[in-house]
C-alpha cells in the first residue's frame, strides 16, 4: 500500500491453476488478459501494490517514455487505443501509470493478481509436469504453465562504491522512488549517474534544489525530445498512418535490423542537413539517420561528432561541455537518452559537474561523497545508477528446473534462452521479452504483445493436442544463442561497456543480451508453424 501497510489476506495454499504470471507491468497485464480470454485459470503475482511495473516504480521527477506515447501503448484493443487520450508527445510517468491502471480496471484484471506478493521460488515437478510457486506471503501455487513477466529493467541497483549505505540523510534510487514524491527545495543534492534516468531527472531536481552536484562517470549521448502537447493534427496524422504502421509492426521483419537502403548521401552538406533535420525533430529517431549507423564506425563517428558539436553549442563553459561530450563509445551503442533541457542545465549557477574519470569517488560517507580530491556534503543523495538488466529479476527467484538445476547455475556464464522465450531444462516456463529477443532494442510494448500472442498460441495448441510439456531443446538454444551473438558481433554494440552487455554489474558475464537481427517475428511464427521446431513437446 502507498501508506506502507500491507493488505491482509490468507495465503493461497495448495491452489491449482493452469498458469501463474509473475509481474503486473505491461507484459503481465496483457498475458493475464489473454489467458483468461482463452479460458485458462490463472493466478498473477506482483511485488508492488498496484499494476504498471516500470511506471509504478520509476516515479522520479522527469520520468517519461522515450518512444512517442501514441506508439508506446497497447495495440491489441482498437477501442482502448482510440479511447485513451495522451496529453503529450512523450507522456510523463503519472500518465503512463494511469494508463496501466485504466487497462487493469477496464478489462477487470485486478482480481487475478495478488499484490504486494513477491515470488521467491519456482520448482518444476518432473512427474506431474507442473511448477510449484512459493511467495513471501506463504502462498504455494501449483501451475502447468509459468510465465515470467518480471521485466528487463525492474531490479534497481545501488552503485558499487565503498560506504554506499553509510550516508546519514536520505538516499533515493530513481528505480524505487517514494510514492509521495520528494521535495528538494533548499537542499544540497548529489546525483550519481548520467544514463536516461539521471538525464531526465537532473534538470527538474536542479529547478528545485539549492545546489546539485552531478557525478558523471561516462558521458552519454542525448538528443532533445522536443516534447509538447499532442494536437488534433498529431492525432489525425497518427491515425492516417496507423494501418501502415501496424502492417510494419505485425510484419515479418519485426526486430532491429536497420534499413540497408538508407545509405548516407555522398556530400557532407547533404548529410549535415539530415542531421540538422532530425535534431530539430527531436527524439531517438536520430539513430535512424542511416541504415549503417550501428555497423560502420566511420559513419557513426560523423553522427557522434555532430552531437558533440551540439553539446558544445548548448553548454556555455567549454570545459564543462568537453566533460559532457561522449567519446568512449559509438553513438547508439549505449541506450541513447532523450532529454528536455539536460545540457542547458549545466549553465545554471546552482549545478556543478564532477568528472569521475579524472577524480573518482573514493567513498560515500555519512556526510556525502568523497572523491580523490574533494568532499561534497549533501542533504540528499540520488542514485540514478540503473538496473541489473534483463536477468536480475529472474536470477532473484530460486528457479529450479529438470534435475533440480537452478536457473542461476544454468546462466552462470550468461543468459541462454531459445528465442528469448524459453530455456532448456526449464519446461513449461516462458519469459516475456527475455534475453535473446529484441526486447530493450525495440518498442517494448510491441515486443511484449508479440511474445504474449506467441505464448497464448502455443498454450492453446498444447491444450488442443492434449500435451502437457514443452521445453526448449538444448541444441536449438545453443544455435540461437550463437546466432544472437554473431549478429551482435557484426555491429558496433559490443564496443560499449553497456548494460546491454551486462557491463554495469561487477562480475556479470559480458554477453550481448538483446537480439539485434531482423525478421524475429517471422522466425517465431515459423517455429510455431513447424510444430514448435526447436522444442521438445510431450
Ligand atoms: P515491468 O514493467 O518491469 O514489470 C515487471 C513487474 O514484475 C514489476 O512490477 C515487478 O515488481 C514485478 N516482479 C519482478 N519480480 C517479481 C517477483 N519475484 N515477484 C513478484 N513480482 C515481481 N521501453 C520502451 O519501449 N519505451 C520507453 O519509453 C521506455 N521507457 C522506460 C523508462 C524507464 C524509467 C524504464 C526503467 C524503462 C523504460 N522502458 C521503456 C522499458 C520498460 O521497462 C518497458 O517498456 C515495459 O514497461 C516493461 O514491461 P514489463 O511488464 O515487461 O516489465
Ligand atoms: P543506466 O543507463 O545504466 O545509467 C546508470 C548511470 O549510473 C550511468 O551513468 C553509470 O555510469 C552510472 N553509474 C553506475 N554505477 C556507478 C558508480 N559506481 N559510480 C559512478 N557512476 C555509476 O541506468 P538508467 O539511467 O536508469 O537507465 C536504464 C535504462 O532504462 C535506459 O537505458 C532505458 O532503456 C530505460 N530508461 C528509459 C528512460 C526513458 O527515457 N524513457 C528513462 C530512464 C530509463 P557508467 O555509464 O559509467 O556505467
Amino acid at each position: 500500500m502507498a501508506d506502507g501497510s500491507v493488505v491482509a489476506r490468507a495465503p493461497l495454499r495448495s491452489a491449482e491453476v493452469d498458469a501463474v504470471v509473475v509481474g503486473a507491468g505491461f507484459g503481465g497485464l496483457y498475458m493475464l488478459y489473454k489467458l483468461r480470454e482463452q479460458g485458462f485459470s490463472v493466478q498473477g503475482f506482483e511485488a508492488g501494490d498496484d499494476v504498471g511495473g516500470t511506471w509504478y516504480w520509476n516515479r522520479y521527477p522527469g520520468a517519461r517514455c522515450d518512444i512517442p506515447s501514441l506508439f508506446y501503448s497497447y495495440k491489441w484493443s482498437d477501442e482502448l487505443q482510440r479511447d485513451w487520450k495522451w496529453t503529450e508527445k512523450y507522456a510523463a510517468q503519472p500518465e503512463i501509470h494511469a494508463y496501466a491502471r485504466h487497462v487493469a480496471d477496464r478489462f477487470d484484471l485486478r482480481p487475478m493478481i495478488a499484490f504486494e506478493t513477491r515470488v521467491l521460488s519456482a520448482t518444476f515437478d518432473e512427474t506431474a509436469d507442473r511448477w510449484s510457486v512459493v511467495t513471501d506471503r506463504g502462498d504455494e501455487v501449483s501451475c502447468r504453465w509459468l510465465i515470467m513477466a518480471t521485466g528487463c529493467l525492474s531490479t534497481p541497483r545501488a552503485p558499487a562504491i565503498p560506504g554506499v549505505n553509510s550516508f546519514a540523510v536520505t538516499t533515493y534510487h530513481t528505480g524505487a522512488w517514494p510514492h509521495e514524491g520528494v521535495d528538494f527545495t533548499g537542499q544540497r543534492v548529489g546525483v550519481i549517474g548520467t544514463g536516461s534516468s539521471g538525464i531526465q531527472s537532473i534538470p527538474i531536481i536542479a529547478e528545485q534544489a539549492k545546489r546539485v552536484t552531478v557525478f558523471q562517470r561516462t558521458a552519454n549521448f542525448s538528443v532533445p525530445a522536443r516534447n509538447g502537447p499532442l494536437t488534433e493534427r498529431d492525432l489525425a496524422l497518427f491515425w492516417k498512418g496507423y494501418d501502415d504502421y501496424m502492417a510494419l509492426v505485425k510484419g515479418p521483419g519485426m526486430g532491429f535490423g536497420g534499413n540497408p537502403a538508407n545509405a548516407p548521401p555522398e556530400t557532407p552538406e547533404a548529410r549535415q542537413a539530415r542531421y540538422e533535420e532530425l535534431w530539430a525533430l527531436g527524439g531517438a529517431g536520430f539513430l535512424a539517420v542511416w541504415g549503417n549507423l550501428l555497423t560502420s564506425l566511420e559513419v557513426n563517428d560523423e553522427a557522434a561528432t555532430f552531437v558533440r558539436a551540439k553539446i558544445a553549442e548548448m553548454v556555455k563553459d567549454p570545459a564543462v561541455a568537453e566533460i559532457l561530450a561522449p567519446r568512449d563509445h559509438p553513438i547508439g551503442t549505449k541506450r541513447i537518452c532523450v532529454d528536455t533541457g539536460y545540457y542547458e542545465t549545466f549553465n545554471r549557477p546552482n549545478v556543478e559537474l564532477v568528472n569521475l574519470r579524472a577524480t573518482p569517488i573514493e567513498e560515500i560517507t555519512p556526510a556525502g561523497v568523497r572523491t580523490s580530491i574533494a568532499a561534497y556534503p549533501f542533504d540528499a543523495l540520488v542514485f540514478a545508477t540503473g538496473f541489473d538488466a534483463m536477468t536480475g529479476a529472474l536470477r532473484a527467484i530460486d528457479i529450479r528446473g529438470v534435475g533440480g538445476v537452478e536457473l542461476r547455475d544454468a546462466w552462470a556464464a550468461g543468459p541462454r534462452a531459445y528465442l528469448g522465450l524459453a530455456i532448456a531444462g526449464f519446461p513449461n516456463m516462458f519469459v516475456i521479452t527475455g534475453p535473446g529477443s529484441p526486447s530493450v532494442l525495440s518498442n517494448m510494448i510491441n515486443s511484449i504483445e508479440q511474445h504474449v500472442e506467441w505464448i497464448i498460441r502455443c498454450l492453446g495448441e498444447m491444450r488442443e493436442t492434449g500435451r502437457s510439456r514443452i521445453e526448449a531443446d538444448e541444441a536449438a538454444q545453443d544455435a540461437w544463442v550463437a546466432h544472437v551473438a554473431a549478429v551482435a558481433d557484426k555491429t558496433l554494440f559490443p564496443r560499449a561497456a553497456s548494460w546491454y552487455m551486462g557491463a554495469n554489474i561487477p562480475g556479470k558475464p559480458r554477453v550481448f543480451m538483446p537480439y539485434i537481427g531482423a525478421g524475429y517475428r517471422r522466425k517465431c511464427d515459423e517455429v510455431a508453424a513447424a510444430g514448435y521446431e526447436g522444442f521438445v513437446v510431450a
